[in-house]
């Protein structure tokens, strides 16, 4: 079955549908592994490969760092500058690097977006890719300290030479990139379009264009490479990428979306690595992607990391930051409270975590101050915080947790102040449509509407789940067997109430 989307995927290249932007990881093994015994062994690999992700505990693997040998191949080009191409293979590495730790500025849009998607998390892997600077292989007039960067001497997408690299070919290509599903480095490696290769000053045919000019074409492959569907897995809302934390959609995003889309009943994550918007609009792999790619790397690509012992000037790991000091919860008398620690000099953010006590997902936030005002608890329930500071790239570890206890939370009147409720039309008839909108999130809460006539009886009830990652609801009731007059509309939600005025009327 896959095989077959395989096939049909093919025909999706950049020249036959200019909106199709990225690789298909589908495509490699139709176009890469040309005979059917190849293709045959490298289905049966993914499908073992996926049985042991999903029988292996997704413990968090922080401890662990996955260090990458890189080898980058320029293959067919008419004339090159060395010097310019290593210049842009080093930033593409160092965008490689920020994008998988998590530590790319981009990623600040995160807290912007973070509330509609309550279950995810901001993803930061603890993989270092490091370009291959010494014991290089013969035949390449490499000496030690260069980095392993060749130029036309390296053609196809195998290289025996250059076992146990994630190689990475760049060429002239109908693709922007294209990589195996769950690469093996033995030879092989990732290929990308000479336009979709690094960011900023191009060097001659090798030239990054926008909209793929930010070097995120390979962030995309490379979580290909290290096992990560797109974000749609095969299409349709019945497919799902594997990936507990994110959402289920039916297939890509392109250019620039313009505010949420939903698909499948639920907001996608259009800006993920794993979808296909321009470079300018991804900016993010979740937790749950983070981890499914360390999980893969421990348990497939032990040759990788071993070799980069041998071929990478590992520099000591840079001294990062203590991890905070002095934190404080501080009630406010507007009933907000502000959390805080010290600040620190070499701070790059911060990045602040809380959850409800009984919850297990913390929501994230990456702050530039050392403080923060929350207005999302609860009166009477119970919250933690925690908060770890980024240094260059390098994270401190987290700080103990604090409580944050039910005299100290948020009381409802400031909940109430961001919950706003609506019923239209207004005067009514047959219908009315109650609508709701808070400024904060909750997981998983039911919304109850409560209709009273001018007596104070009840004459209609309905209640409404409010949908993961949505901030507003809308409520329809049959009004058609009420009489004309006066209602008191109630809404319920958590331990808010708000009441609102309808008037029916049969000429309205
Ligand atoms: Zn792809």
């Amino acid at each position: 079955m896959r095989f077959l989307l395989w096939i049909l995927f093919l025909f999706f290249s950049k020249n036959v549908f200019t909106q199709v932007h990225r690789c298909h990881a589908e495509d490699y093994a139709s176009l890469i592994l040309k005979d059917a015994d190849r293709i045959h062994t490298y289905q049966n690999r993914i499908a073992h490969v996926e049985q042991t992700l999903t029988n292996t505990a997704s413990s968090r693997s922080e401890e662990e760092p996955f260090i990458i040998p890189v080898a980058i191949h320029f293959q067919g080009l008419k004339d090159f500058d060395p010097d310019c191409l290593t210049i842009l293979s080093n930033r593409q590495i160092e965008i490689l690097n920020q994008h998988f730790k998590g530590s790319h500025q981009d990623t600040q849009q995160w807290t912007h977006d973070a509330p509609l998607f309550p279950h995810a998390e901001l993803g930061r892997t603890n993989i270092t890719f490091v370009l291959a600077t010494k014991n290089h292989p013969q035949g390449y007039q490499l000496s030690d300290e260069e980095p392993a960067i060749t130029f036309n001497q390296v053609r196809g997408n195998f290289s025996d030479d250059w076992k146990n690299y994630l190689n990475i070919f760049v060429r002239q290509s109908d693709y922007l990139g294209l990589s195996p599903y769950g690469g093996t480095g033995d030879g092989d490696g990732i290929f990308i379009s000479l336009d979709a290769f690094g960011s900023g000053e191009g060097c001659g045919e090798v030239e990054p264009l926008a909209p793929f000019e930010l070097g995120k074409t390979l962030v995309h492959e490379v979580g290909h490479y290290f096992f990560l569907q797109h974000i749609w897995g095969e299409r349709g809302c019945e497919h799902d990428d594997g990936v507990f934390d994110t959402p289920i959609s039916s297939g890509p995003h392109y250019d620039c979306p313009d505010g949420y889309i939903r698909k499948c009943t639920v907001i996608n994550m259009h800006f993920n690595f794993m979808d296909y918007v321009d470079d300018a609009c991804m900016y993010m792999f979740t937790e749950g992607q983070a981890r499914r790619m360390e999980r893969y790397i421990k348990h497939n690509l032990s040759n990788l990391t071993e070799n980069a012992q041998r071929v990478c000037e590992l520099k000591p790991i840079q001294a990062g930051c203590d991890r905070p000091a002095n934190l404080q919860t501080i009630p406010e008398d507007d009933g907000t409270i502000t959390l805080q620690w010290d600040s620190v000099e070499e701070a790059t953010h911060y990045q602040l975590q809380y959850k409800a006590t009984e919850n297990k997902h913390w929501k994230s936030l990456l702050l530039l101050k050392n403080q923060y005002n929350i207005e999302t608890a609860t009166y009477g329930k119970s919250y933690e915080w925690r908060v770890r500071i980024q240094c260059g790239n390098s994270l401190s570890e987290w700080s103990e947790k604090q409580v944050i206890t039910g005299e100290q939370s948020t009381p409802t009147t400031l909940r109430e102040r961001n919950f706003f409720l609506a019923a239209h039309p207004n005067p009514f008839n047959e219908q009315l449509t109650i609508s709701g909108k808070y400024s904060d999130h909750l997981d998983d809460i039911f919304v109850n509407v409560y209709v009273y006539n001018y007596r104070g009886e009840l004459v209609k009830f309905q209640y409404e789940k409010l949908a993961y990652g949505y901030n507003y609801f809308e409520v329809l009731i049959d009004t058609s067997d009420l009489g004309n007059g006066f209602y008191f509309v109630l809404c319920e939600y958590g331990e808010v109430k708000k009441v609102t005025k309808v008037f029916r009327s049969d000429t309205w």
